[in-house]
């Protein structure tokens, strides 16, 4: 979906009317489809083909990508620079891929406090360059964190104020689940779409990624469902290697697509993974492929 600023955050103080009306957003969901669903690509920037920023817009640009996702880390050092190179163009910021540092539900305080500080600089850059959300994952199985229990409690917290902050600038905070041997503490959509439910901030959000879903879900359609309006990107890679969409024996994403379309997604759908082969070839191989099964999900 194409993020118009005004529109987020009109519907955003509807939210908060409703929920100051005393009907939470937990008890309205609105009725499938909302909208009719469209097909929007991205494809990270280290992927994409040319030696500047230009020629890699030209590129993907040639080869239907409208979005381009950016990583978070020196974001607001290149807010000039990416605006520049998109003046004029269709291709737009999707999503912005973490880049923030510290972890959210830290055992340490002081790396909690430096996640929150380092994304809500983040989140302001996000919002001058209009993309739909920065991803976040709330620790990796690598970083020392509290009991499941008292993570979850804190996130909520946490998510509360980063939410505040990301409505202000105009974007949102993107959960993403990963599989168990990244991070055991959110693995499914599913999951991620209750801490949304639970905070209950127009400025938390959820992605699903089809490589992580490979590992955690029972049904990638079932799982897109469980998102419903709080899902708003959606990373992709071969199912067997993270490599390109195509690249391994039997990629299919047709049950997913068909949850996305039933859904009424029309957020980005971004790829995130390696190549075997030339990404001047692989890249537009994905869009093809990716084209060919949402037409038939
Ligand atoms: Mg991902």
């Amino acid at each position: 979906m194409t993020i118009d600023r005004r529109n987020f955050l009109r519907v955003s103080a509807a939210a908060a009317g409703v929920a100051a009306a005393g009907c939470s957003s937990r008890q309205y969901r609105p009725p499938y489809p909302p909208q009719k669903a469209t097909l929007n690509l991205s494809c990270q920037e280290w992927l994409a083909v040319g030696d500047t920023l230009p020629e890699k817009l030209d590129f993907l640009e040639a080869h239907g990508y409208t979005g381009l996702e950016v990583s978070g880390r020196g974001l607001a050092s290149r807010i000039g620079e990416l605006q520049r190179a998109l003046s004029g163009r269709t291709i737009r910021i999707s999503a912005i891929c973490a880049g923030f540092e510290g972890w959210l539900i830290a055992e340490d305080p002081a790396a909690r406090e430096l996640a929150v500080k380092s994304m809500k600089e983040i989140l302001t850059a996000a919002g001058e360059l209009r993309s739909t959300g920065l991803i976040i994952v709330p620790a990796f199985n690598s970083q020392k964190s509290l009991p499941h229990k008292e993570s979850r409690e804190l996130l909520l917290t946490l998510l509360a104020d980063l939410g505040d902050h990301a409505q202000t600038c105009g974007t949102r905070i993107l959960l993403e689940p990963l599989n168990r041997r990244e991070a055991y503490f959110l693995r499914q959509v599913a999951d991620g779409a209750s801490i949304c439910r639970d905070v209950d901030n127009a400025g938390i959000a959820l992605m699903g990624d089809f490589w992580h879903m490979t590992w955690e879900e029972t049904s990638d359609m079932g799982a897109f469902i469980s998102a419903g309006d709080y899902l708003h990107h959606v990373h992709i890679a071969s199912r067997k290697r993270r490599k390109m969409p195509g690249e391994d024996e039997g990629d299919n994403y047709i049950e997913g697509l068909r949850g996305l379309k039933m859904i009424g997604y029309r957020d980005f759908i971004s790829l995130e993974c390696g190549s075997i082969g030339d990404k001047k070839d692989t890249v537009p191989a994905a869009a093809a492929l990716i084209g060919e099964q949402w037409a038939q999900a």
